[in-house]
């Protein structure tokens, strides 16, 4: 049992599974490493049997979708200031077969990231089906008589791309210096484990060792080294350059706004986590409206999340937008009950109808065409909460989402009047128009 990486030695997975070797092999390797603190390791596990290794790691662990923990690993990597840290990312022949394109850009980008490939020639989870990598004549569920094509060789691929350091190997109790080889390694590192699924590979494909499949397709056990790799893609290199091309938002943010300065601070103000739901028609620029004040609320320094909702039928029927803005993190998205719903066409009111019910509470502003429908549906509601204005004659169907914003905001307060206006500009150019939605709605 590894000391301390690995919480345990009772590992969840089918008796006689490769991925307790692999598993346990990176515990001890882990473990060999000087002054290596759990808190220095982050292991990015995919969906599949090994996806369920990561609680059983005493390190940081994410786990992701199928196919995306190399993504997930590299935005880790890009993103976080402390490039001491190691991330290791763990996944099947299913998970690097979706996400191919992840993985050959990582190797590609010379990303610091330890990559460990559990080749067992099928998916496990799922009931044994074949991946990319099933070998020629390999037995799965759904070709008993054997895959017809021949698997693709990772290690070569990866190698390929421009990995610096690409590995083979069988799953041994063994193998915690080859591992300890792709942890030490410099930038972008990969290792392909051969193993068996005792569940279903070995049912299916009897009497065949790991080893005899592997001559028999011709994957090599070899470690690949590319002296020409391009230098590591790391952090302090990369990250400006992104926060350049993300967005202005960003860019401003880092120059500081001057109505950052002039924004409220007091903590009543700041404390507070407001949700605003936007409901209209599609084609409507409601998605948008939400869009431009969110970017609003960002450029003042506040944290923001989004959410859109609408039918496939993107063109017709409804289109809803969430939006929370909060001086705190954001660690919950939901608006169940919002603050704020601003509701400016029939299919946004039929479908914020529940959301009404619910309130109670807030405030709801209303384009003047929905009053007769909201007085049916909801009559008891006190108009102290409630504002209508003709949004939609006075600024037009695809603005009036954004005349009812601009009406909250000036009313309420909660963000500057010119960080909205900014926003519409930077999304619209200058042909929008601008006066009718920052119209004083109180006057
Ligand atoms: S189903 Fe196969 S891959 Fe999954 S834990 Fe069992 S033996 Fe391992």
């Amino acid at each position: 049992m590894s000391a301390q990486f690995l919480a345990t030695d009772s590992l969840p997975f089918c008796k006689g599974c490769g991925h307790s070797l692999v598993a346990k092999g990176i515990g001890q390797a882990l473990d060999a490493i000087q002054g290596l603190s759990p808190r220095d390791v982050i292991v990015v596990t995919d969906i599949g049997c090994i996806g369920i290794i990561d609680k059983e790691f005493a390190t940081h662990t994410i786990h992701g979708l199928h196919g995306r923990s190399i993504a997930l690993a590299s935005g880790i990597r890009l993103g976080l200031e402390n490039p001491g840290k190691k991330i290791i990312v763990l996944l099947g022949d299913g998970g690097a077969t979706i996400g191919m394109q992840h993985l050959l850009d990582a190797a590609h980008r010379n990303l610091d990231l330890k990559v460990i490939v559990h080749n067992n020639m099928l998916y496990g989870m799922t009931g044994g089906q074949p991946s990319s990598l099933t070998p020629c004549g390999y037995k799965t569920s759904i070709m008993p008589e054997g895959k017809a094509d021949a698997g693709i060789d990772l290690v070569a691929l990866v190698a390929a791309a421009g990995a610096p350091m690409a590995m083979r190997t069988i799953a041994s109790a063994a193998m915690s210096a080859q591992i300890g080889d792709l942890l030490a390694a410099e930038g972008f590192a990969f290792l392909e484990v051969l193993e068996l699924c005792t569940s279903h590979g070995v049912k299916l494909n009897p009497g065949k060792s790991v080893a005899a499949i592997a001559k028999e397709a011709g994957l090599e056990l070899k470690i690949l080294r590319n002296p020409h790799a391009s230098p590591a893609t790391i952090l302090t290199e990369v990250r400006p350059s992104l926060l350049e091309k993300i967005s202005p938002i960003a860019r401003e943010w880092q120059r500081g706004l001057p109505w950052t300065q002039k924004a409220d601070r007091s903590p009543s103000n700041t404390a507070r986590r407001i949700s605003i739901v936007l409901a209209g028609s599609a084609g409507e620029g409601v998605q948008t409206s939400a869009e431009i004040l969110a970017q609003a609320a960002m450029s003042c320094g506040l944290h923001v999340s989004k959410k859109g909702s609408y039918p496939v039928t993107v063109g017709i029927g409804f289109s809803m937008a969430e939006v929370i803005i909060s001086e705190a993190p954001i660690r919950y998205t939901g608006a169940g009950s919002p603050d704020v719903l601003l509701i400016c066409s029939e299919d946004g009111l039929e479908k914020v109808k529940g959301l009404l019910n619910a309130k109670g509470r807030g405030m709801v502003y209303l384009d003047a065409t929905l009053e007769p429908a909201f007085r049916r549906f909801l009559g008891h509601a006190s108009d102290a909460s409630l504002q209508i204005r003709a949004y939609r004659e006075i600024a037009g169907a695809k603005s009036a989402l954004l005349a009812a914003v601009s009406h909250y905001l000036r009313r309420e307060g909660e963000l500057p009047l010119e960080a909205f206006e900014a926003s519409i500009r930077r999304h619209m150019g200058e042909k929008t128009n601008l006066d009718a939605i920052m119209k004083d709605f109180e006057a």
